[in-house]
């Protein structure tokens, strides 16, 4: 593993040094870590003035697959638009990276019980182990309950992680604890169809189908703000309708498979994984057509290949900008 790490992904390291102040106007470095507050409580009512005056961002909080991994969280990539964060995926491990996200950039929206929305590309549990995690963190501390999107099946799952957190909806409202929202922990379930799924101000959110192997239906997403256009594949094998959508887009999310690594694996492994999956070639031959600013590689399945190989696999067919994402990357 050739890569530095930053100080913050070194588990336990954060909850043991002491805030050096105001997060507002930090300015990231390396030593980040080092100044990040402990367990703080966030509440507002509104974005701030700067916030609603701050161009789109996106930040990668997971780039992992269902393989643990001690530095990929679960699939996760925040959109910033105008004081709200929009997480599409909450795969094992996003909030708490969207808590170092918070005050690594100064992004109040990213405070987990202050994100307002996630879009589930399909079910599998490296996209949402981490929803009743963002779900429930400080519920009692909500504006307003999360707003949930996904395939069929998303009801069932907000449906079983309200009973499972009844217990301590039930021991909190009978206590003498102050509840700003006694309706907090409510999860507002909606399923997706192909479409647009959310209009705000210049802000549009839309679902189109993907092939995801025998997961049905799958989506990926296109989002549009008045400064930025990206595309998030979710999880797809090689897509006609993604490519459309991905056509001059100044960011292109796209999951990956490494084809050196894929030959590593028995022929029906392989077989199953280009059914659901895009191969470095295959995602090379897109990129070469929609033509995207950048393309940013995320849930890359490596199956024992070192990791930057797969952007060699890719750039032997394709000229354009390509990056193989980490967690916690911001965009643009
Ligand atoms: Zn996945
Ligand atoms: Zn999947």
């Amino acid at each position: 593993m050739g890569r530095l790490r930053p100080l913050a992904l070194i588990p336990g390291l954060i909850g043991v040094l002491v805030s050096a102040g105001n997060a507002l106007g930090q300015t990231p470095d390396e030593e980040f870590a080092i100044r990040l507050p402990s367990a703080r409580t966030e509440l507002r009512d509104a974005p701030s003035a700067s916030e609603l005056l701050a161009p789109t961002r996106v930040v990668v909080l997971g780039t992992g697959t269902p393989i643990p991994d001690a530095f990929r969280a679960g699939s996760s990539i925040a959109v910033i638009h105008k004081g709200e964060s929009y997480l599409f995926d909450a795969g094992a491990g996003a909030v708490r990276n969207a808590v170092v996200a918070r005050y690594k950039y100064d992004i109040p929206s990213l405070y987990p019980s202050l994100i307002c929305c996630v879009f589930f590309s399909h079910l599998h549990s490296d996209h949402t182990m981490d929803f009743s995690e963002l779900a429930h963190t400080m519920w009692w501390r909500r504006n307003a309950g999360l707003q949930a999107w996904g395939p069929q099946g998303i009801e069932r799952i907000a449906n079983g992680m309200r009973e499972v957190h009844l217990v301590d909806v039930d021991i909190r409202t009978e206590s003498l604890q102050p509840l700003r929202n006694p309706d907090g922990f409510r999860v507002a379930a909606q399923t997706i169809e192909p479409g647009i799924l959310l209009e705000k101000d210049d802000l549009v959110i839309e679902a189109f189908a993907v092939d995801h192997g025998a997961i049905r239906p799958a989506f990926g997403f296109k989002v549009t703000t008045d400064d930025l256009s990206l595309v998030i594949s979710g999880d797809t094998a090689y897509n006609e309708t993604l490519l459309e959508k991905a056509r001059g887009v100044d960011l292109l999310f796209h999951e990956v498979v490494s084809e050196e690594g894929l030959l590593r694996l028995p022929p029906d492994f392989q077989r199953i994984q280009k059914n659901s999956h895009t191969t470095s070639g295959e995602l090379a031959r897109l990129a070469d057509i929609a033509r995207p600013g950048l393309l940013v590689l995320y849930h890359g399945l490596f199956f024992g290949v070192e990791e930057g190989s797969v952007l060699d696999e890719i750039r032997a067919t394709y000229d354009g900008e390509v990056v193989l994402a980490d967690d916690l990357d911001v965009f643009p």
